[in-house]
């Protein structure tokens, strides 16, 4: 595997300096051939070589080389880093010239999967280097360098230490049952340690969900019978014209998006197609989209017109919301008010009208109440970060409560032991302690060249 990678690791254009960065167990000699200066072979490890690149006589660029040797590098082979005067011509230029020698372009992604199958790093600090690149907040930049230091891979691995010490209790019961100094695991004791465990995981799994908010936004959508003011509501909120704001009902018919940040928390904001019954073909399908995208939303903000009583839409609307998190909004206060409020007791309700911003602000602030991630410290960020890793976390969860139920149908101890072992794989998977190539080839497809 550690044939010989190059790759442009800074954003191609016009700029100060670029990067080409190489990895794998010639590098060293092959920049030898091509370099002006010091015998690079000669140099020490970690050190930076000021010269010159060259194609036999001819002098293509004026560059600082770093040099470091393995084991000690990002991928745990020999790396070299040119860095020349940016700009596409002198980079391209270099690039093919050190593509005529023994090496070939990197995948995207590749130094770190190297860096994840030489053991430097885990796969949950291999997912934290892409979300620290991809961070365009405050929180999920935190979240990523968190991640980054080993602090998902710890509370995976404690809780797999765990396991195994649960797991070897229940094998040596079993192997050898004529011991009389050992512990003697009863489905009692069993039952009071996995208990324990699901109500940790469950926690873990919990909190890794507002994690995962922090870091890709709430997805919130706007819903509502068509003219009430969505459109005119998502301007306000996206201060930009994007959404078409129009009087004649239900031209808001495809679903217009955009973000926001509030309090360092993203918002990707969609605006749906009116929820109303009709024959119009394209509004049609918009509505239907409308209604299944409740589902994946994490956030539903319902808005009503004040100026009109609640119609029976408005009460089926609101019943669609029901299981998910809910603000409503009152739109158009500026207008004599038919609304009868008292019918809407339960629910988070916020009275705007879009022409002088009223009530725009305390929408925002109720958006951000509702899922309290302000009070999320940055020390707190010990959690799982991604839908993999959180998906896979409920799949061992599944297995431990597989477990309370044989313990509740009392059968034999080693029956317990498969789930339990399966549970230890499974936690595995998201460190990358167990995987197969088909993930990790999918998983670093995502990254981007030179990283
Ligand atoms: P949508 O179909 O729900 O997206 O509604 P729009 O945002 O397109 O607005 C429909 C109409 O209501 C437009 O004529 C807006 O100018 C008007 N409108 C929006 N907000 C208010 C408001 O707060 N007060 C009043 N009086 N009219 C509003």
């Amino acid at each position: 595997m550690n044939d010989n990678i190059v790759a442009i690791s800074t954003a191609m254009g016009v700029g100060a300096i670029s990067i080409i960065r190489l990895s794998g167990k010639d590098v060293i000699s092959i920049v030898n051939q091509i370099f002006k200066g010091k015998d690079l072979e000669k140099v020490n490890s970690h050190t930076i070589n000021y010269g010159y690149i060259v194609n036999n006589d001819e002098i293509i660029d004026e560059v600082l080389v770093t040099i470091m040797k393995k084991p000690k590098t990002y991928t745990m082979e020999d790396i070299v880093e040119i860095n020349c005067h940016g700009g596409i011509a002198t980079t391209n230029k270099i690039m093919e010239l050190i593509l005529t020698k023994n090496v070939r372009l990197a995948y995207p992604g590749e130094f770190t999967k190297r860096a994840f199958l030489n053991g430097r790093i885990d796969l949950t600090k291999a997912e934290a280097v892409m979300d620290l690149i991809n961070s365009d907040t405050e929180s999920s930049r935190q979240v990523a360098i968190s991640s980054l230091q080993g602090n998902t891979f710890n509370l995976i691995n404690n809780f797999r230490n765990k396991l195994k010490d649960l797991i070897s209790s229940i094998e040596v019961n079993i192997d050898y049952p004529e011991y009389y100094d050992i512990e003697v695991m009863t489905l009692e004791k069993i039952k009071k340690q996995v208990t324990k465990m699901k109500e940790d995981l469950s926690n873990i799994i919990k909190e890794s969900q507002n994690t995962k908010l922090l870091k890709y936004g709430i997805d919130t959508l706007i819903i509502g019978k068509p003219n009430v003011g969505k459109s005119s509501i998502l301007n306000k909120l996206l201060q930009e014209e994007k959404a078409i704001v129009t009087d004649i009902e239900g031209t808001t018919r495809d679903i217009v998006e955009g973000n926001i940040i509030i309090n360092n928390v993203a918002f990707n904001i969609i605006d749906t197609a009116g929820i109303r019954k009709t024959e119009d073909k394209i509004e049609k399908i918009g509505v239907e989209k409308s209604i299944s995208l409740i589902d994946q939303a994490d956030l539903v903000i319902v808005v009503l017109d004040g100026s009109k009583d609640l119609s029976n839409e408005d009460l089926e609307i609101l019943n669609q919301t029901k299981d998910k998190p809910t603000i409503v909004v009152i739109n158009k206060n500026d207008l004599d008010q038919k609304l009868d409020k008292t019918k809407l007791s339960n629910y988070t309700l916020i009275e705007t009208n879009t022409f002088d911003e009223c009530g725009i602000n305390p929408l925002k602030e109720k958006m951000i109440e509702l899922f309290q991630l302000d009070k999320i410290e940055s020390k707190d960020y010990q959690y799982l970060t991604n839908t993999r890793q959180i998906s896979l976390a409920k799949k061992a969860y599944q297995k431990l409560e597989n477990v309370s139920e044989a313990i509740s149908n009392n059968m034999f101890i080693d029956l317990l032991e498969i789930d339990l072992k399966e549970c230890f794989d499974i936690l595995g998977e998201i460190i990358g302690n167990t995987y197969t190539d088909e993930i990790i080839d999918h998983l670093f497809e995502n990254f981007c060249v030179g990283k």
